[in-house]
């Protein structure tokens, strides 16, 4: 038998283009981890029960509920967006509860299966999946609610699989109108740093955040935020959990707050990523988001003119802020163009999900971005439509281009 060399090139190396450069990350979460959370990071472990870490967990609890805009308590799990979700429901609710859930897109729909799940009683409001939440339908649905069965209404404030944003106030101004008690839960997974949220101004009960998306770390922490009445609900809550239960980490002993050992190093990147976002300001994150997003969409405008490509959103002031979800003619599958882009131009862009799926992509452009970031993604994007016969209208890049360059925008 042969020795093989492990130097010499594979017979069909050359049909794969080298892979220098950076790959520019724009699938919507995770999303880029800036160097300075990364070096941050890059250190050795602690005694987690040490004076210097419960500082510094000290310190984060209490500068995370700035970025909520909340007076209430803030819980941090070692988990992804799910497990913030299952927090969320299993502190509030009891088993047989009914919950409200308008249908957004698949996090929505994805919610709904986690509370049915946990024994929850599920109500939606359906949508077409291209239009923020009806306010209105939602209001009916509460009126129509009479022995105030329903528990919790659960919001998806940006769906990350259609690219919409809905509105929060209307929607808690939709549940005042119906007079009904339910608590307001929002998923902000996606919308947390990138758009504005204020949780107690705007009456939200419990807001569910995670790591990976607009706060730029790793997957890997879960945020929930819990104001009074939600605080109030979980005195009343019969769901089973342990460690979820908002009880013990609200517990003096500080090793009761992590529910066991904290996830130390993604504490690390926090501390640095709310330093980052406190030198830009949340409202200069916001602006900065809708300034790349708005690069994107006029770049994307021009390419629908070709008549093959479709905003997902069909109202403008709805798309969101973190991603755009752009639909794809039936001869293209989604798979096609994000191996074209990936493999030929090093971009990650989005596939579909759920009902999107093989019919849709998405352009992330949420967290740690700049417009030379973007302008790079969304040449490399159009190149590779262009290369797969897509039509596309003429001048995607220059109209974002302009849009950047209009001294209005400028920061
Ligand atoms: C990413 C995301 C989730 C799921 O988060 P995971 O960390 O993947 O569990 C839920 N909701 C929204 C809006 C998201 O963007």
């Amino acid at each position: 038998m042969s020795v093989q060399h492990a130097r010499v090139p594979a017979a069909d190396a050359a049909e794969v283009p080298a892979k220098r450069g950076f790959e520019f990350l724009n699938v919507p979460g995770p999303t880029n981890i800036p160097g300075r959370i990364l070096n941050a990071m890059h250190r050795p472990a602690v005694d987690f029960s040490g004076p210097e870490f419960i500082a510094l967990s000290k310190e984060i609890f209490q500068d995370l509920k700035p970025v909520f805009k909340t007076e209430g308590e803030v819980f941090l799990y070692a988990a992804n967006g799910h497990g913030a979700w299952e927090a969320a429901l299993a502190n509030t609710l009891s088993p047989g509860d009914s919950i409200l859930v308008p249908e957004t897109g698949n996090f929505s729909v994805a919610w709904a299966d986690m509370a049915d799940a946990l024994g929850l009683k599920v109500v939606t409001v359906p949508s077409d999946w291209r239009r923020a939440i009806d306010p209105n339908a939602v209001e009916d649905a509460l009126r129509q609610d009479t022995d105030r069965a329903i528990k919790a209404v659960l919001m998806v404030h940006t769906d990350t699989a259609t690219g919409i944003t809905s509105d929060i106030q209307t929607l808690r101004a939709a549940i005042d109108a119906a007079g009904h008690p339910a608590l307001f839960m929002v998923d902000a997974i996606a919308s947390l740093a990138t758009v504005d949220l204020r949780m107690d101004a705007w009456g939200v009960d419990v807001t569910v955040a995670a790591s990976q998306k607009g706060m730029m770390l790793p997957p890997g922490v879960a945020f929930v935020a819990a104001g009074e009445r939600a605080l109030a609900a979980h005195a009343a809550s019969s769901m089973p959990k342990r460690y979820w239960d908002w009880g013990d980490r609200m517990a003096k002993e500080h090793y009761r707050k992590f529910c066991g050992t904290a996830p130390e190093h993604l504490i690390f990147g926090l501390r640095e990523a709310l330093d980052m976002l406190s030198e830009e300001t949340l409202e200069g994150s916001f602006a900065r988001h809708a300034r790349l997003a708005e690069a994107v969409r006029r770049c994307v405008g021009q390419w629908c003119e070709g008549g093959a490509l479709q905003f997902n959103a069909v109202n403008p002031v709805e798309r969101a802020n973190a991603v755009t979800t752009i639909l794809l003619p039936p001869e293209v599958a989604t798979e096609t163009v994000r191996a074209m882009c990936r493999d030929h131009y090093r971009v990650a862009v989005g596939g579909g999900l759920g009902k999107l799926m093989g019919k849709a992509f998405r352009i992330g452009h949420m967290g740690d971005m700049n417009e030379p970031m973007i302008l790079g993604c969304l040449g490399a994007v159009e190149a590779g439509l262009k290369r797969l016969g897509v039509p596309l209208g003429a001048g995607g890049i220059s109209a974002a281009v302009d849009w950047l360059a209009n001294p209005e925008q400028a920061d």
